[in-house]
């Protein structure tokens, strides 16, 4: 299936003749504009406390809700990943961070399905390390947020298969 299938007219001229260009592109056969497609840049954070302990998630909303996740979420246009990642900090634990306590540790694709479209991301993911006893307000679409010791979290529970991955890896570094 090519990725812009469910694309079916050119969004300059509203022509039908919007047809494959190469495997990430369509191009309109009536007046030129060409449209590639693009991962979209998503991002997550691994923080830990000095205990040891990650901070997770529990999703409130699709895909995946009900499941663990971490900090994160998709990067703005006209915005950079670490300003993303401190901005969704912001947003779904109530944390001001900065963007130099972000380390980078790696990045990973993601393929999943919302509102009836395949979207591809890719995933950077950053870890941090913040207190225990700092205050955590979980809102915007995190329904609670936990401390979890390493040995006790089970990759299984966690839904998004990025995040997933992520986490398994970060604790086989250890
Ligand atoms: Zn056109």
């Amino acid at each position: 299936m090519h990725y812009l299938e469910k694309f079916k007219y050119c969004p300059i001229c509203g022509s039908a003749h919007f047809v494959e260009n190469d495997f990430k592109s369509k191009r309109c056969e009536d007046c030129g504009f060409v449209y590639y497609f693009n991962a979209a840049a998503a991002v997550a954070c691994i923080i830990e406390n000095e205990k040891g302990e990650l901070l997770m998630c529990r999703r409130a909303c699709n895909p995946a809700k009900g499941t663990l996740d971490i900090v994160g979420g998709f990067v703005d246009p006209e915005e950079s990943s670490t300003h993303a990642m401190v901005r969704e900090m912001m947003e779904e634990t109530g944390v001001e961070i900065r963007e130099e306590e972000l380390q980078f540790l790696f990045s990973i694709p993601d393929i999943y399905e919302y509102s009836k479209l395949t979207i591809h991301s890719c995933d950077t993911f950053f870890k941090m390390t913040i207190p225990s006893d700092i205050t955590l307000k979980p809102q915007d679409d995190v329904a609670a947020l936990m401390w979890i010791k390493k040995e006790d979290i089970n990759p299984d529970e966690i839904g998004l298969i990025s995040i997933r991955q992520a986490v398994v890896r970060y604790l086989s570094t250890l």
